[in-house]
């Protein structure tokens, strides 16, 4: 059973170093629990987090110890009613070859699912943050104005693409040109602006004549400051992630302008609501998968994903997400 396993705690921005290839025993499965051949492995933001031992709403990964992740896998040996061989499972399998499991929060896609590892994105996790975090906190009406960044990764993308089927204006905000370039002219954003662009504030604000409505937080940092002087009276803002400070080893330099951030929240009565997606929506999972299988087929939503090919090559994938170097939801290939 191959695992890449936290080898030591990042300072900063993660490195190679900090992983470590091991070699363990399948595990076997005991009674009321199943062995899991994993096929796709997800790579996503909030394992930052887990690498570190700061508190936070889930445990660290122990030094030693497999990083955790979504996975795809299929059921090698089932012990387990709801399950058997040959099934295709979404699961938390971890970066590993194979996991064993009780069957908790784990979905069964059936013999054969057509784009399984849709499941780690538009159909999973990120999908269901897009819209959880959208619907029943952005509130988005007919007509306003969506912010979004990381624009083309599986988050920005379907918020995007669901404002759009709510009949709003979207503005995107994503790193380089080709990155602009797809959300526009495939997902069918009104506009895309690069945050690397010298005159990001000004394009930004050109392109929100009517001030922004919806800021769907994703990234922090400066996409931050250049969205809070437009933003409207009676926004919302879905605090959802903030990955431009996943990295910090301390507090950006200058002055303090909390005050500033307070008082913009105060007179524009605006509504700022941070979620973690597994806990925050439990009852709404069904209402998203049903919505979401319905857009796919009408052919209201697209889908990009960047497939990396080998375990081995997982560090490095994650490494460069943190900056941005991926275009679409990343997902690493390690078994058939
Ligand atoms: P993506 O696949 O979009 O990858 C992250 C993207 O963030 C990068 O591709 C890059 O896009 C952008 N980025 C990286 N560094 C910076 C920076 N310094 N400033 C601005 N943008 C940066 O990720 P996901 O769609 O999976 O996740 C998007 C966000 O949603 C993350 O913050 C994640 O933590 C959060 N999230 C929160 C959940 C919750 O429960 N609250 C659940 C799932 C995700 P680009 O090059 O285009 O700028």
């Amino acid at each position: 059973n191959r695992q890449i396993v936290l080898a030591e705690r990042p300072v900063g921005a993660p490195a190679p170093k900090n992983f470590r290839v091991a070699e363990a025993k399948i595990p076997v499965a005991g009674e009321g629990e199943m062995l899991l051949r994993t096929v796709y492995l997800s790579l996503d933001p909030y394992m930052r987090g887990r690498m570190s031992d700061a508190k936070s709403y889930a445990d660290p990964v122990q030094i030693g110890d497999a990083m955790v992740g979504g996975t795809v896998s299929v059921v090698m040996k089932s012990n387990l009613k709801g399950f058997s061989e040959g099934d295709w499972v979404v699961n938390m399998g971890g970066w590993q070859d194979y996991s064993v499991s009780n069957g908790e929060m784990v979905f069964n896609l059936g013999k054969e699912p057509a784009m399984p590892s849709w499941g780690l994105g538009i159909l999973g996790m990120p999908g269901f943050t897009a819209y959880a975090g959208l619907l029943e906190i952005g509130e988005p009406k007919e007509g306003e104005t969506i912010a979004v960044a990381a624009a083309s990764g599986p988050v920005g993308a379907t918020v995007g693409q669901i404002g759009k089927i709510k009949g709003c204006r979207v503005v995107g905000i994503a790193g380089g040109e080709e990155k602009c370039k797809h959300a526009v002219e495939n997902l069918g954003f009104d506009v895309c602006l690069d945050r690397n662009s010298p005159t990001f504030a000004q394009d930004l604000k050109d392109a929100c004549p009517d001030g922004i409505d919806v800021y769907f937080e994703n990234v922090g940092g400066a996409v931050f400051d250049a969205v809070m002087p437009l933003l409207n009276a009676n926004a919302r803002i879905p605090l959802c992630g903030l990955i431009s400070q996943y990295n910090a080893t301390s507090l950006p330099e200058g002055p303090d302008r909390m005050g500033m951030l307070m008082g913009t929240l105060l007179v524009k009565k605006i509504r700022m609501q941070g979620f973690i997606i597994f806990d925050s929506f439990p009852n709404l999972y069904p209402k998203f998968v049903a919505d979401m299988q319905k857009w796919i087929s009408e052919g209201k939503m697209k889908y990009r994903e960047q497939m990396v090919d080998g375990l081995e090559n997982a560090p490095e994938a994650f490494i460069g997400l943190l900056e941005g170097k991926n275009f679409g939801k990343l997902v690493v290939k390690i078994g058939e």
